[in-house]
């Protein structure tokens, strides 16, 4: 028998997932949405949203991932729960191999996006679970009137930190430089915020601990001065790393690994677009991706045009 050929498969259910598959569902493209875990993206665990346009007050990121991935499946978008392992690109027919079996497609819109980047220092790996946390949303509560580390100076941080002080009794902002990268009102909140004390031009070297985490040692840059600060957890928001592994090789990445595309997201593989926080981009922001995705469903259209 032979396998259905779909005209697009999008890669991953996030935010630009989920706004190609609205776009080429509504164009009444044979698409499919392949996603690992479950739709909604990293967003899922943002508490608080509140740079995305029309949620005056902002929203949570899971109502809003809920939102997106209601509004995909209303418009006919079929979501399929595989995590793609491997891809060919070499013919016309684009392969995608996955956990539950091989997908074959006329166009392929990479919208893997990224997860947190490591501090890769001793102890890190350990306490994962134990202390160690890369989500505010997910672990603060278990963190009532403790002591918690952040670190991190960008946005999401920022923002992380001071959704923190609403359980934790004190959170020790540890960064790198002696300024915050993080929007100027966020920067305001955290600053004048009583229960977060900032550790500047430093850096963690490694989380200590026993059952769980009950230390983090910090390096100060400038000083060189070693010190141990005693916490019950540490939070990690230092960048994000691209999920990128799946197509090694087979497209165009920077050094870093994230997917390098063009104005219209075609990658060097004609027929496979990007969108989203995977590609080489200056901003990673839901507002960013879904802009990416239409065009790259935009784009996509025109391919299978072209192509037909
Ligand atoms: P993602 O959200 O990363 O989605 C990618 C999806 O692909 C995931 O569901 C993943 O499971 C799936 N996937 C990955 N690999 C595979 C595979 N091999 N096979 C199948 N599926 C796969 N942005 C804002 O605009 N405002 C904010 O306030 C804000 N706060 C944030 C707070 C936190 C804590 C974090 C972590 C991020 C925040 N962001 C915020 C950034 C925002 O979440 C991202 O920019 C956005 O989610 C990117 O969307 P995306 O669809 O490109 O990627």
């Amino acid at each position: 028998m032979t396998q259905k050929v779909y005209d697009c498969i999008i890669v991953g259910g996030g935010p630009a997932g989920l706004t190609a598959g609205i776009y080429m569902a509504r164009a009444r493209v044979d698409v499919v949405l392949l996603e690992k875990v479950m739709p909604g993206g990293q967003i899922m665990t943002s508490d608080l949203v509140e740079n995305y346009p029309g949620f005056p007050k902002g929203i949570s990121g899971a109502e809003l991932s809920f939102a997106m991935s209601q509004q995909a499946s209303n418009m006919g978008l079929v979501v399929e729960s595989a995590q793609v392992t491997g891809v060919d690109f070499s013919g016309a027919v684009k392969v995608l191999l996955t956990d539950t079996g091989k997908y074959l497609a006329k166009t392929v819109i990479i919208a893997s996006g990224a997860q947190p980047g490591k501090l890769g220092v001793p102890g890190e790996n350990i306490y994962y679970g134990k202390g160690v946390s890369f989500c505010a949303t997910c672990d603060a509560p278990f963190f009532r009137n403790k002591v918690v580390a952040a670190v991190g100076g960008g946005d999401t941080a920022v923002q992380e930190s001071i959704f923190l002080t609403r359980f934790a009794e004190k959170v020790y902002l540890i960064h790198r430089r002696n300024t915050l990268r993080a929007t100027k009102v966020l920067q305001e909140r955290a600053l004048s915020n009583k229960r977060i004390e900032m550790v500047w031009d430093s850096v963690v070297t490694q989380i200590q601990g026993e059952e769980g985490v009950s230390s983090v040692g910090v390096k100060n840059l400038k000083t060189g001065e070693e010190k141990n600060l005693p916490v019950d957890g540490v939070f990690v928001w230092v960048g994000t790393v691209p999920n990128t592994d799946f197509v090694k090789g087979a497209v165009k990445t920077n050094e870093r690994g994230f997917i390098v595309a063009d104005s219209n997201m075609r990658t060097s593989v004609p027929g496979v677009f990007a969108a989203g926080d995977v590609r080489d981009t200056p901003l990673r922001q839901v507002s960013t991706a879904v802009g990416d995705a239409a065009i790259a469903a935009f784009s996509a259209g025109h391919y299978l045009e072209e192509h037909s």
